[in-house]
């Protein structure tokens, strides 16, 4: 075996490693979440990115969004989007925050 086989063999066994290691935390992030519908989904706007990530995932169209102005005349970015939540649509089933990449929602009470 080359040097470079057993390179590419330890790369696919770490990746194999973290990707394991990741799937356990968000089990883990996942069930200290609360559910249902006594709690309503929180987008904290300094973290979306406006992806669009939770839209694809949620069943009850309970998640738009919308454009928001830049901070700063400086950028040249043509648009700059934030998600929000449909308070009544929401059925608290918690997809959206497993599909965040950015950590950006939460559940809150009602
Ligand atoms: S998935 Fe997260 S970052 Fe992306 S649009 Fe939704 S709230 Fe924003
Ligand atoms: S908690 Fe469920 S219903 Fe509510 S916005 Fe997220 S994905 Fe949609």
């Amino acid at each position: 075996m080359t040097r470079l086989d057993e390179l590419n063999k330890q790369r696919q066994k770490e990746a194999a490693r973290i990707k394991k290691s990741l799937s356990s935390m968000q089990e883990k992030i996942s069930s200290g979440v609360k559910e249902g519908e006594e709690v309503v989904a929180f987008v904290s706007l300094d973290q979306c990115i406006g992806c669009d990530q939770c839209i694809l995932v949620c069943d009850d169209q309970a998640i738009e969004l919308y454009d928001v102005p830049l901070s700063t005349p400086a950028l040249d970015i043509e648009i700059n989007k934030k998600a929000k939540i449909l308070r009544d649509a929401c059925t608290g089933c918690i997809l959206c925050v497993n599909a965040c990449p950015t950590n950006a929602i939460t559940m809150i009470d009602r």
